[in-house]
């Protein structure tokens, strides 16, 4: 039977992890999906995980791009909830892929270490939600080992992150006294993942809460859990949608602790799909008419083919197979005839997705990152964003007979977000731009396995890039004219300015107050 769209999207979580590297994020992904029913994908999220320690093995992975597709989304259901898990790349050099990943989800789970709180890229991560308003659970992992004091844990969060926190679940005993968790506005106790529901308990100081726990250690947990009621912050659903405040969740991925507390937290508290601003006006997720937009495209999945899928997140309305959308950006009609469902549980084809769900539509080029699709409305989402690169190369190819292939298959790259491509003014051989160095060797790779163009970086003469812009055009051109040598466009023919230095770039701010020197660009 199809649900109505009200329905549908009112089910919906769609969500991302973000974590510091071995903070747990590949283990609470298997919990999450073997929680919800998705077992026989949560063995290849570890085994894609396993061979990626290394550069070279990553190359690898990479070109064994199936298994990347299937774990870019993962799809599983619980209790009355449909969740859209979407990946984000372990690796720091791919922070862009990152965040066009974090533009396409309403809510963000925290992943902390509980021996170790906040790391670095968990607080670069954190500060990227927190500027797209995404509300953020805290999961607290590791309390089957030597934790910090969860008071200690939950001040850190609060004096790093400037963020309120609101425990929901509280842990009983850690390390090798950890037995479970307390429920605090539930009065309930749940020894373990293994117990589908809570028991509910009459406060810590009842038998079965204080039983848990070894005969000395039980005064101590019955005190601090009345010290957690006075001292901690009650939960505010609008707070915690406004992203000033976090519930937070202890548990133990790998020995099954606190994971079925976080997923229905997710369930009860996590915002379903979100409405959307485009450029014109705001997009409610429950309208009839289907929107959506590209935040990822994954190419050459096969090396004889061209083909590639670009991954959709639906705004609005249903998706359905076979339909025809209309691609805003060239204004011409693109019939949906093979949209790809990422069900895990039996990824089978569904044949409709709502708001918040991601579909892979194959295509050969037509699709770019930012693209938006809609039932014929000419709107634009905003807000997949570009970073200023950090790295810029000219490339040397060594046989100047494929000059032009190689400016296709940049190209192509380009349009795949791997790379950034500027061509400047004055005619110079392209420019490419990476935010990761590691991005360079991916670049590398692929265009000497998929194009057989082997490529060499030289050195540019600049390292700072910025878009420029002001209100009044006259001013760019006139900016323009005076920098003709440092200044080339972008995929979409937006100019940008390029110094050698930051001393090179502030001068010119300095100079042009009317210009403005972006760092950050959203697709359009
Ligand atoms: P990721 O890098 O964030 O994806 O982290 P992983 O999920 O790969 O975990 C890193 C290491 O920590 C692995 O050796 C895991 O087995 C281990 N680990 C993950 N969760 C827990 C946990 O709850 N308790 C303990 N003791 N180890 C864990």
């Amino acid at each position: 039977m199809t649900e109505t769209i009200r329905e549908a999207v009112a089910r919906r979580r769609t969500f991302a992890i973000i974590a510091h590297p071995d903070a747990g994020k590949t283990t609470l992904t298997e919990k999450l999906l073997l929680f919800g029913g998705a077992i026989q994908l949560a063995g290849e999220v570890k085994a894609k995980k396993d061979r990626i320690q290394t550069r070279s093995d990553w190359m690898k992975i990479e070109r064994e791009r199936g298994i990347s597709v299937v774990t870019s989304v993962m799809t599983f259901e619980y209790g009355d909830n449909v969740f859209n898990l979407l990946d984000t790349p372990g690796h720091e050099d791919f922070a862009d892929d990152t965040y066009r990943t974090l533009s396409a989800v309403d809510s963000a789970v925290m992943v902390i270490d509980a021996a170790k709180g906040i790391e670095p890229r968990t607080l670069k991560l954190f500060e990227v939600c927190r500027l797209r308003d995404i509300p953020i659970v805290t999961f607290v992992n590791k309390m089957d080992r030597d934790a910090r004091d969860t008071f200690e844990i939950l001040d850190e969060i609060e004096q790093k992150l400037a963020l309120d926190t609101a425990p929901i679940t509280w842990p009983i005993g850690q390390g090798k006294t950890f037995a479970g968790t307390y429920h605090l506005t539930e009065n309930a106790v749940r020894r373990g993942d293994a117990e589908k529901e809570r028991t509910p308990v009459n406060g810590p100081d009842s038998n079965r809460a204080a039983g848990l726990l070894p005969d000395n250690d039980r005064p101590a947990f019955i005190e601090e859990l009345d010290l957690a009621r006075e001292a901690c912050r009650p939960f505010d659903l609008k707070a915690f949608r406004e992203g000033h405040l976090t519930p937070v969740y202890f548990g133990s991925a790998l020995r099954n602790f606190g994971v079925r507390d976080l997923i229905e937290g997710l369930g009860d508290y996590a915002p379903a799909p979100r409405d959307q601003e485009a450029d014109s006006r705001v997009v409610h997720a429950t309208e009839p008419k289907m929107t959506s937009f590209v935040f990822k495209i994954q190419a050459n999945m096969d090396p004889n083919h061209r083909d590639r899928i670009a991954f959709v997140r639906v705004c609005s309305g249903t998706l359905e197979r076979g339909m025809k959308a209309k691609l805003v950006r060239t204004g011409k009609p693109m019939s949906l005839s093979a949209p790809q469902f990422f069900f895990a549980r039996s990824r089978i084809t569904a044949d409709e997705a709502y708001a918040g769900d991601v579909v892979g539509i194959p295509n050969h080029g037509t699709l770019r990152i930012g693209d938006t699709l809609t039932e014929g409305e000419d709107i634009v989402f905003r807000g997949v964003p570009n970073f200023a690169p950090e790295i810029l190369r000219r490339v040397r190819l060594g046989d100047a007979m494929k000059a032009k292939k190689l400016k296709e298959a940049l190209q192509q790259m380009a349009e795949e977000g791997v790379v950034q491509l500027f061509q400047p003014e004055d005619g110079s051989p392209a420019i490419v731009g990476v935010v990761g160095a590691l991005q360079i060797d991916v670049l590398k790779e692929r265009l000497s396995v998929e194009y057989t163009l082997p490529v060499d970086f030289e050195m540019s003469r600049f390292s700072v890039c910025r878009w420029i812009s002001a209100d009044d055009k006259l001013e760019v051109e006139r900016f323009i004219d005076a920098h003709r040598g440092d200044i080339a466009r972008d995929l979409d023919g937006d100019p940008v300015f390029l110094a050698p230095h930051e001393f090179g770039l502030n001068y010119e701010v300095e100079r042009w107050s009317a210009i403005r020197f972006a760092s950050i660009k959203d697709y359009q």
